[in-house]
């Protein structure tokens, strides 16, 4: 579609960065671009609207997770709640540790962000080993919500994220 060339076209590559061998996605040529910005949200919005017309609350990860989550549960007339790195949120929180290419993670959320049996959808910018998206869907177990899915931009499809996330549908704008 026009919107989707809108968005391809605003992705940038940068080979060997953050280490060599790899190629970094950049999506801040897409957020300087209102028109793809937008295109971004409504391509989200329609496919909430039609295949998860019930969710009640989006989940965005820290930290590019918190440049679409907002656009989109604005549009829904929803609110947005964040996944955090450890150490960040105040009051009380819950926790989850996990693994990263190298070294590991915590993520973190308000007790109260979500309630129990609400219905959620997570959403980043990009799908890779699926290890962070994983993680925040273990703290919506433990806080007993329910996760419709997840949204991602872009999706580096070789890394198999979605299989790792195979309890938890992924719905991706951009496939590499
Ligand atoms: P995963 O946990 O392996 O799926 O990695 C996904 C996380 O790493 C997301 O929060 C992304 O923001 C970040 N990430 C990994 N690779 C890239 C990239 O090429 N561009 C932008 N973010 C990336």
């Amino acid at each position: 579609s026009e919107k989707l060339d809108l968005i391809v076209q605003k992705i940038r590559p940068f080979p060997d960065f953050p280490t060599a061998g790899v190629v970094f996605r950049d999506i801040c040529p897409l957020l300087k671009d209102p028109k793809a910005l937008a295109a971004v949200t409504d391509l989200f919005e329609e496919h909430v609207r039609q295949k998860h017309p019930e969710v009640r609350l989006i989940v965005g990860l820290d930290a590019r997770g918190f440049l679409f989550g907002p656009l989109l549960a604005q549009r829904l007339g929803i609110g947005f709640a964040l996944v955090r790195k450890k150490g960040k949120l105040p009051g009380p929180t819950v926790s989850v540790a996990y693994s990263l290419e190298y070294g590991a993670a915590e993520a973190e959320i308000q007790e109260d962000a979500v309630e129990p049996g609400q219905k959620v959808l997570l959403i980043d910018d990009l799908l890779a080993t699926g290890g962070t998206l994983y993680a925040a869907c273990e703290l919506m177990k433990k806080q007993q919500a329910e996760v419709l899915g997840c949204l991602v931009v872009i999706e580096l499809k070789d890394l198999k994220g979605a299989e790792r996330l195979k309890s938890c549908p992924v719905f991706s704008l951009v496939q590499y």
